[in-house]
């Protein structure tokens, strides 16, 4: 694990973030909270261009949580059978559509509190809507950012929390709205798992990385 880096670098690495991608944007389609909320509880041990397969059908017609509870759990199934885990992720899809339609009068809640209550609906997915959704700098810890936030010393951590807790700590506060966005991006394509493409990365030299590729 790399030691977390000092202020300038964590500056110096996010300013150039933000050069490159002034607006980082999520990958997961979606049209409202709801669909959002969705799609985010589909996407755990699930590629995003996956989902957005499944979703464009089921989206055109089950945009609502009252319109997904129409739908019912067997034909939410034939949408996302491509997806895996689908069938305790359509039992809580339909769980959190009752709850939602019962308890928030149709609409996603916006606090983590409340988010978090919700069937299938664990942290990370309840700081992805918020990041996404009601743009509170909550941030979303996934494997890319476990990984190369040990890797480089952005937000080193032994477990999703800790690295959670490096970025708020650590990412200077006017680029804390996007950070977790560039730093999924970042490792998604460039820092990648086996073979990260150093020779394109932005921040190869404020990259501590021992092992970097030619
Ligand atoms: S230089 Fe290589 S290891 Fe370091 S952040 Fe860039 S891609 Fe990752």
């Amino acid at each position: 694990m790399a030691a977390q880096l000092p202020y300038a670098t964590m500056h110096d690495i996010f300013t150039r973030f933000h050069a490159a991608e002034p607006e980082p944007k999520g990958e997961l389609h979606h049209t409202n909270a709801f669909t959002l909320l969705v799609a985010v509880a589909l996407s755990a041990q699930a590629t995003d261009k996956g989902v957005n397969r499944a979703t464009a059908g089921l989206f055109a017609i089950a945009d609502t949580p009252e319109k997904m509870l129409a739908l019912g759990e067997e034909g939410l199934i034939e949408h996302i059978k491509t997806i895996g885990l689908y069938r305790n992720k359509a039992k809580n899809v339909i769980r959190l559509s009752q709850i939602l339609v019962r308890d928030y009068g149709g609409q996603v809640p916006s606090s983590r509190a409340a988010l978090q209550s919700l069937p299938g609906v664990g942290r990370k997915t309840a700081n992805v809507v918020l990041n996404m959704w009601w743009h509170i700098p909550a941030q979303a810890v996934d494997t890319h950012i476990f990984r190369i936030g040990n890797r480089t010393g952005i937000c080193p951590g032994k477990d999703v929390d800790t690295v959670e807790r490096a970025i708020e700590d650590n990412v200077p506060a006017e680029f804390q709205q996007h950070a977790h966005h560039w730093l999924i991006l970042h490792g998604r394509y460039i820092c990648t798992a086996r073979k990260p493409r150093c020779a394109d990365c932005l921040i190869n030299d404020l990259c501590p990385f021992e092992d970097k590729t030619a």
